[in-house]
């Protein structure tokens, strides 16, 4: 017997075949019945109070790994041309002063992406 979850990620309904991938998990985990604490699979759940669990179906979870992998990426590669580890090491290692809120503010800015809007604005 097969249940449903309600997919969080594109919001429709979706089968599962008694196991899935919770958000924030790498292994997928059994699906308990939220009335009495065992497998949802096991037994008959007709008359548990049953509240839907929602988990992000395979199809969409995959999409959205996809997608936070490339925002991943994206990230990565614009650190990299900003010079994000060696501005926040050096940062990190200079005495408070002028020097330092500086480059910390050059952080922020580029972490929060607003430079350009206000050099537009000025
Ligand atoms: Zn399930
Ligand atoms: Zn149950
Ligand atoms: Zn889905």
């Amino acid at each position: 017997m097969s249940h449903r979850h309600f997919c969080d990620s594109a919001g429709h309904w979706w089968e599962c075949d008694g196991t899935a991938l919770r958000r924030g998990d790498t292994e997928p985990s059994v699906c308990l019945c939220r009335g009495c604490r065992l497998p949802l699979e096991d037994g008959d759940h007709a008359r548990c109070k049953n509240r839907v669990e929602l988990v992000t179906c395979p199809e969409h979870r995959e999409e959205e790994c996809r997608r936070t992998g490339e925002a991943k990426q994206e990230y990565d590669r614009r650190a990299a041309e900003f010079g994000f580890d060696e501005k926040w090491a050096r940062m990190k290692a200079l005495p408070d002063g002028p020097e330092k809120h500086a480059l910390a503010e050059e952080i922020v800015e580029w972490l929060f992406g607003d430079g350009d809007k206000r050099k537009a604005g000025a």
